[in-house]
């Protein structure tokens, strides 16, 4: 570090992305990306937008607004799309958290809510998962705390029932209850149609997995007017111009071609069930997943080891070095044909097969 760097950040430890590799020798399945391309359609709207790139994009994404709150069942005024749901996050740390008030979150869960905790100067619990590594949701009952869950969890992919969900919003009046739905298209059941009838819940989804627009950086706040508003305030306070043109055409036409995203994730769907099935026959323990990755583990190797010898044969997955989860690896859907290639290497690996 510098000796210019404030004393504030002096501490501070960044989260680290999964690894983006420049070239593509590797079967990627560590970032949880989508592995089909972005609808055709949404290809044709980058394109004609980029001729118009020389001016400033619609701070309030009208169009783009319009067309998500027709998505999810709401008014553009219970929207606020965002520059990836990581933005979304950033800004409720900002607008709902202070020293006086703390954030609470599962001890395994997405890496980015204790960096934000740390980055915002949120004083953070964190929740232990249960033995079998689920949420439960009678954790959450009776906290003092802004509740943050991630519905289905990462990087387990177990996922509660949205009645769980409200127990812990009306068990909470008082609390803002925040529900990250990066997963959610992949079998579980979204919380949307709660923010109705609950001011303190506010539910995130993003397009990066389901949608295939990890690289476009497109996500959205859905909740109250009131809360909505809040988010507003910081967003315009730090980054009105926060959804480029681009990434608002690819959104919009994203939308319009709903099927096709529907049909990829069943595609997903489908390919996670067999993949856990095999890996299973394998030996391995996987837990049940509503998410578009597996996290499995097995005896016969450590997790650790398990992604070293899959990425020497040119496999990525992701490991955690945290201690409760170190005997398991996530191994994010991809195509059947890159899911094959997945299970023959994990045999050749646990058979002691060199590479
Ligand atoms: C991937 C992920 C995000 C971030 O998604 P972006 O929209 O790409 O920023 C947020 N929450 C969870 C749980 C995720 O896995």
């Amino acid at each position: 570090m510098s000796r210019f760097l404030s004393a504030k950040y002096a501490d501070l430890i960044p989260y680290v992305p999964g690894e983006q590799p420049r070239d593509t020798q590797y079967v990627k399945l560590n970032t949880n990306e989508s592995p089909f391309p972005p609808s055709p359609k949404v290809q044709l709207a980058v394109e004609r937008e980029a001729k118009r790139l020389n001016l400033y994009c619609d701070p309030e994404c009208t169009e783009l607004k319009a067309a998500a709150a027709k998505l999810y069942g709401v008014r553009p005024e219970q929207v606020l799309p965002v520059n990836g749901s990581d933005e979304i996050l950033y800004f409720s740390f900002l607008a709902f958290g202070d020293e006086g008030r703390l954030f609470a979150f599962p001890d395994i869960s997405y890496g980015f809510y204790p960096v934000y905790a740390a980055f915002c100067r949120i004083p953070k619990r964190e929740i232990p998962l249960s033995p079998d590594l689920s949420v439960d949701y009678r954790d959450y009952l009776d906290l003092d705390a802004t509740i943050l869950l991630a519905n289905p969890n990462a990087p387990t992919g177990t996922c509660l029932p949205v009645a769980q969900i409200e127990r812990i919003v009306c068990a909470n009046p008082n609390r803002l209850v925040m529900i990250d739905e990066a997963y959610i298209d992949f079998g579980g059941e979204s919380c949307v149609p709660l923010i109705e009838r609950y001011g303190n819940l506010l539910v995130f989804q993003t397009f990066s997995k389901s949608r295939s627009l990890a690289g476009a950086r497109l996500g959205f706040g859905i909740g109250s007017e009131a809360l909505i508003r809040d988010l507003n305030t910081v967003k315009y306070s730090m980054n009105p111009y926060n959804v480029n043109r681009m990434t608002q055409a690819a959104g919009v036409a994203a939308i319009e071609d709903d099927a096709y995203y529907r049909a990829n994730a069943r595609m997903i769907i489908q390919t996670r069930e067999q993949t856990a099935r095999r890996l299973r026959d394998l030996g391995f323990t996987v837990l049940p997943s509503k998410a578009n990755f597996l996290f499995a583990g097995s005896d016969r190797i450590g997790g650790e080891a398990f992604y070293r010898e899959l990425k020497a044969r040119g496999v990525l997955v992701r490991h955690f070095t945290k201690e409760r989860i170190q005997d398991f690896c996530r191994i994010t859907i991809g195509t059947n044909e890159q899911m094959e290639i997945l299970l023959t290497h994990t045999e050749a690996i646990l058979n002691g097969k060199g590479c």
